[in-house]
C-alpha cells in the first residue's frame, strides 16, 4: 500500500481544480468578451435553460445580485453546477467563440463568480408564497429532491424531504471528486435552498425502511421520488471479492467523508471503467499518492464515455490506459491482490448504443495491482422500486410527460429515472417534477 503523503501535500492535491476570480475586475473583464448572441447557443445546451447572455450582461454591469437572480431562477444549484458541471460539452463548449478558435467565454467561472457571493452574503432572492395548506414529501436531498423541494416551497407548499444520508446536496455532497465541491461548500448550497422556508429535511430517514412509499401517498398531498442511482455495477469475473478491490461509488464516499489521510490507496491501481466515476477514482487515487493508476476500457479512446477534457484530467495527473481491454480474472497470492488478467478486445459491428461493441480477441495480458476499483456503471435500486409497485425498467423509474409515475400523485426525477447524468439534468427533473406536482394539486405555475 501506498506511503502516506503528507498533510500539506494532501491539501494541495485536492485544492480547488478551477479557482474563482480573484478581484471583480477580473470578472468584469471577461464579462465584457460576451458578444449577448441574440440566439444564445450557451443557453439553449444548458438542460436548465439558465439566460447566460443576461447573466452575464448584468455582471458587466455590476448587477451582481440581478445576475444571481438569472441563474438561480432557471436553476437554484446553480452555484454547484458552476463548479461540477462539464461546461465543455454544454454552455462553453456552445460558446460562439469556439467556431472562431478562440477560447470560449468562462462562463462556468462567471457564474461561480455571482452565486458564490450570493450563497456567501446570504442574499434573499426569493419570496415564498403564503402556505397554501398543502403537503408535499420528497424523497432524497439529492439536486432532483432539493430542486423539487424549493420550486413548490416557492408556491406555498410545505415539504418534508426524507434523506437517508446525515447531509443533503446527494452525490454532489458524496459522489463528486473532492477537487470540485468541498463539504462546506455543498452544505452552504443546501442551507442557502432551505433558506426560503417551507423545507423540512428529515435526516438519516430511509425510504423503503423508515417510511414507505404507501404511507407517505396516505400522509401528504404528493410525493416526488428523487432518490438516484445507488449500487456498483459487478464486474462477475472470478476473484472479485477479494480484499483489495473495491467499488468506485464506496471509494469516493470514503473519501468525501473521512480525513484524506485515512484513506487506504494501494501503490499499483487499476480502475475499471472510462467513465466520470473512472476519472474522478483514478485521478483522486494518484492524488492520495498511488504511485501507479491504470485505466482499463474495453473499448478505444473513440468510444469513450468521459469527455476529453476528463480524459486530459487523468492524462495530467499521471495515469496510464489500457484501451481495447476487458478484466478477466483477478488473482491473488496469500490472501493479497497481486495480479489482474485482462482479456485483448478488437471493435465489432456497433450495438444497441450505436457504438462498435468489443469483441474478444481470446489474447489475453497481466498487469501486476494491489487495489482494482470497480467502476463500470451504478445500477438502479431495482429490489426497492420493484418493491414499492413503481413500474421501472430493470429499477429505473418509469414517468409520463407530467413527471409522474405509474402510481397516483407520485412523481420522479433525476438520475432515478433516466439512470445516471449530470447534477445539472437532475435539477431540472426537479423543477419537471414540481411542475407536474403543481398541475396534478392544481395550483398555478
Ligand atoms: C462519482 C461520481 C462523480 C460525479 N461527478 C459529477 C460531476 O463532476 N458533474 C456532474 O454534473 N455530475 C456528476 N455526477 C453525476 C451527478 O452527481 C448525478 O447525476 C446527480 O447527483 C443526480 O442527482 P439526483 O438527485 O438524481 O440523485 P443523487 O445525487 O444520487 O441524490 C439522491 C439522494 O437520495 C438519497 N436516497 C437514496 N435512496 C434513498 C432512500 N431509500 N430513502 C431516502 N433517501 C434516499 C441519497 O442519499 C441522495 O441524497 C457524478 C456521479 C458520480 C457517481
Amino acid at each position: 500500500m501506498s506511503e502516506y503523503l503528507s498533510a500539506e501535500e494532501l491539501k494541495q492535491h485536492f485544492s480547488d481544480i478551477h479557482p474563482p476570480f480573484e478581484h471583480a475586475e477580473g470578472a468584469i473583464l471577461e464579462a465584457n468578451r460576451c458578444i449577448n448572441c441574440y440566439d444564445a447557443p450557451c443557453t439553449k445546451s444548458c438542460p436548465t435553460s439558465i439566460d447566460v447572455p443576461l447573466f452575464i450582461k448584468q455582471i458587466s454591469s455590476g448587477n451582481i445580485k440581478g445576475s444571481a437572480r438569472t441563474i438561480f431562477s432557471s436553476n437554484i444549484m446553480g452555484g454547484g453546477c458552476s463548479k461540477v458541471c462539464p461546461v465543455e460539452k454544454l454552455c462553453e463548449g456552445a460558446c460562439v467563440y469556439n467556431l472562431r478558435e478562440e477560447e470560449p467565454i468562462s462562463i462556468a467561472k462567471l457564474q461561480r463568480y455571482s452565486t458564490e457571493k450570493a450563497i456567501h452574503e446570504k442574499w434573499s432572492l426569493f419570496e415564498r408564497k403564503p402556505s397554501n395548506g398543502k403537503k408535499v414529501a420528497v424523497v432524497g436531498a439529492g439536486p432532483a429532491g432539493l430542486a423539487c423541494a424549493h420550486a413548490l416551497s416557492l408556491e406555498g407548499i410545505d415539504v418534508t424531504v426524507f434523506e437517508k444520508e446525515g447531509k443533503g446536496g446527494g452525490l454532489m455532497t458524496y459522489g463528486v471528486a473532492a477537487y470540485k465541491v468541498t463539504p462546506e461548500s455543498c452544505q452552504d448550497e443546501v442551507d442557502y435552498i432551505t433558506s426560503i422556508g417551507g423545507i423540512d429535511i428529515q435526516y438519516n430517514k430511509e425510504l423503503g425502511k423508515d417510511v414507505t412509499l404507501a404511507g407517505l401517498q396516505k400522509e401528504f398531498d404528493a410525493v416526488f421520488v428523487g432518490i438516484g442511482v445507488g449500487v456498483a455495477r459487478e464486474l462477475n469475473i472470478p476473484g472479485e471479492n477479494l480484499k483489495g478491490v473495491v467499488d468506485a461509488i464506496s471509494f469516493i464516499y470514503d473519501l468525501r467523508t473521512n480525513d484524506y489521510s485515512k484513506i487506504t490507496v494501494g501503490d499499483k491501481v487499476a480502475v475499471i471503467g472510462m467513465g466520470m466515476t473512472a476519472i474522478d477514482a483514478a485521478t483522486q487515487s494518484k492524488r492520495l499518492g498511488a504511485k501507479e493508476v491504470t485505466m482499463i476500457y474495453r473499448r478505444t479512446e473513440q468510444e469513450k464515455p468521459c469527455t476529453d477534457v476528463e480524459l486530459d484530467l487523468a492524462k495530467l495527473d499521471g495515469c496510464l490506459f489500457e484501451w481495447l481491454a476487458s478484466p478477466k480474472e483477478i488473482i491473488g497470492e496469500n490472501g493479497k491482490l497481486k495480479k489482474l488478467v485482462c482479456s485483448k478486445m478488437k471493435l465489432g459491428e456497433p450495438d444497441s448504443s450505436g457504438r462498435r461493441a468489443p469483441v474478444d480477441t481470446g489474447e489475453i495480458f497481466t498487469i501486476e495491482v494491489d487495489m482494482i476499483i470497480k467502476a463500470a456503471g451504478q445500477i438502479p435500486f431495482e429490489e426497492l422500486v420493484s418493491g414499492s409497485a413503481l413500474q421501472n425498467k430493470g429499477g429505473k423509474i418509469s414517468i409520463n410527460t407530467s413527471g409522474e409515475t405509474n402510481l397516483k400523485g407520485v412523481f420522479a426525477g433525476g438520475d432515478a429515472v433516466n439512470g445516471g447524468k449530470e447534477v445539472v439534468d437532475a435539477v431540472q427533473a426537479g423543477k419537471d417534477g414540481a411542475k407536474g406536482i403543481l398541475q396534478y394539486l392544481k395550483l398555478s405555475y
